[in-house]
C-alpha cells in the first residue's frame, strides 16, 4: 500500500481523487472506480503499490510498438484494475477489480527495483507497462520508469489514454513511447460501453504528442458496432492532423469476449477498408492486427511503397531497413531505434 500521489483533502475526511478525468470523491473507506485506490482515514492510498499480477517478456510487436526496436523484447508488468470498464476487454479478468473477485486484489510484490533488474538480465530494451491500465498503478510505473531511466532502458505505456493532465506531464519525460486505445470516434460509446468519454483521451494523445512521447494508436475493429467509415474516415483524420501522418495506426480483429460474445469476429475485408482509408487519408503506416500472415502486418517505406520490414503476428522475420531507412530509396522509416 502506498500514499497516491494525485489527490486532495476535501469536508468531512472524505478525499478526491484527481489521477484520472473520472475525479472520484470518495467518503472513508470508499474505493474509487478503478476498484484499486481507497480513502483510509482521511488519505488515499493505491492498494496496488509493486504488486503484480502479471509479468512476461513480450516480443514488443504484442504491445503492439512496430517503430520502437522492432525485433527486440519487452518486460511487461501489470497490476490488477483499471478505470474504464470496457464490456469487450480482453483482460478482464485482472482489469476489473470488483467485478471479477469482489475486491480480493491479487498480486505478488515484485518492486520497481525487481522489474529494472529483471529486464536487464533477460536483455530487454524496453520496460512495458501494459495488460490493464498503467494509470491506475501510477505510483509503481513512476518508479519503474524513473529507475528505469537510470539504467538506460526505456520505459513505454500501453494505456487508454484516461489520464489527467498533470499526472501526464510529470511522468512524460520517463517515457519513449506509448500505445494508446482510441477506441471508437463515438462518445456516447465511450460513456456507455467503456466508461469514460472521448474528449479526455483526444486530450492525452495530443498531449503526448506535444510532450515528445513516440505514439502509435490502435482501434478495435468491432462489427456494427466501430468499424463505420465515417468513424475509421475521423480517426485517420485526426491522426493525421494532430498527431502526425508518420504515427503509426493499428487496427485490430476483434474475437467474440467478455460480455460481446453475441458479435462475430471482425471480417478480414473490413479490416482491410479501413486500412485503406487509413493510407488514402495520408498516414504512413497503417496495420492489421490480430489477423497473423496478413499482408496489412508488415511495414512499407511510405517513399517508395518496399516492403522494409516482414513480420508473422508479433514476430519479426526480416528487418531489411540500413540505419534506420528504406534500403531502395534511403528514406528514414519512423521511430525510435528503427
Ligand atoms: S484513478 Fe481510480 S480513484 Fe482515481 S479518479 Fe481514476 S478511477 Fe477514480
Amino acid at each position: 500500500m502506498k500514499e497516491a500521489l494525485y489527490y486532495q483533502a476535501e469536508k468531512d475526511g472524505a478525499v478526491r481523487c484527481t489521477l484520472c478525468p473520472h475525479q472520484c470523491l470518495l467518503s472513508d473507506e470508499q474505493f474509487g472506480i478503478c476498484g484499486v485506490r481507497q480513502n483510509i482515514n482521511g488519505r488515499l492510498y493505491s492498494l496496488v503499490y509493486e504488486k503484480v499480477i502479471a509479468r512476461h517478456s513480450d516480443p514488443i510487436e504484442k504491445k503492439p510498438l512496430f517503430h520502437v526496436h522492432p525485433g527486440s523484447t519487452s518486460f511487461s508488468v501489470a497490476t490488477m484494475g483499471c478505470n474504464f470498464k470496457c464490456r469487450f476487454c480482453q483482460n478482464h479478468e485482472i482489469s476489473q477489480v470488483r467485478r471479477s473477485n469482489n475486491r480480493q486484489i491479487s498480486g505478488e510484490i515484485f518492486t520497481a527495483s525487481d522489474v529494472v533488474q529483471t529486464a536487464r538480465q533477460i536483455g530487454c530494451k524496453t520496460i512495458a507497462c501494459t495488460y490493464t491500465e498503467p494509470t491506475i498503478y501510477y505510483e509503481y510505473a513512476f518508479d519503474i520508469a524513473r529507475l528505469a531511466q537510470k539504467a538506460g532502458l526505456q520505459t513505454v505505456w500501453i494505456s487508454n489514454g484516461y489520464i489527467s493532465a498533470a499526472p501526464l506531464e510529470e511522468i512524460a519525460p520517463f517515457l519513449a513511447a506509448a500505445n494508446i486505445d482510441l477506441k471508437a470516434w463515438d462518445d456516447n460509446f465511450y460513456r456507455r460501453q467503456v466508461g469514460g468519454d472521448l474528449q479526455s483521451v483526444l486530450q492525452t494523445l495530443a498531449s503526448l504528442k506535444r510532450l515528445g512521447v513516440w505514439l502509435e494508436v490502435t482501434t478495435l475493429v468491432i462489427p456494427g458496432v466501430t468499424d463505420s467509415e465515417e468513424q475509421m474516415r475521423s480517426i485517420a483524420e485526426f491522426i493525421r492532423d494532430e498527431l502526425g501522418p508518420e504515427t503509426p495506426w493499428h487496427l485490430s480483429r476483434f474475437y467474440p469476449h467478455f460480455a460481446y460474445t453475441h458479435l462475430l469476429p471482425t471480417r478480414e475485408e473490413t479490416l482491410h477498408s479501413a486500412r485503406e482509408i487509413g493510407l488514402q487519408s495520408g498516414l504512413r503506416y497503417v496495420y492489421s492486427g490480430n489477423v497473423p500472415g496478413d499482408p496489412g502486418e508488415h511495414t512499407f517505406c511510405y517513399q517508395c511503397g518496399e516492403q522494409v520490414i516482414q513480420r508473422y503476428g508479433f514476430h519479426v522475420l526480416e528487418n531489411r531497413l540500413v540505419k534506420g531507412c528504406c534500403p531502395k530509396c534511403s528514406t528514414p522509416i519512423d521511430g525510435i531505434g528503427m
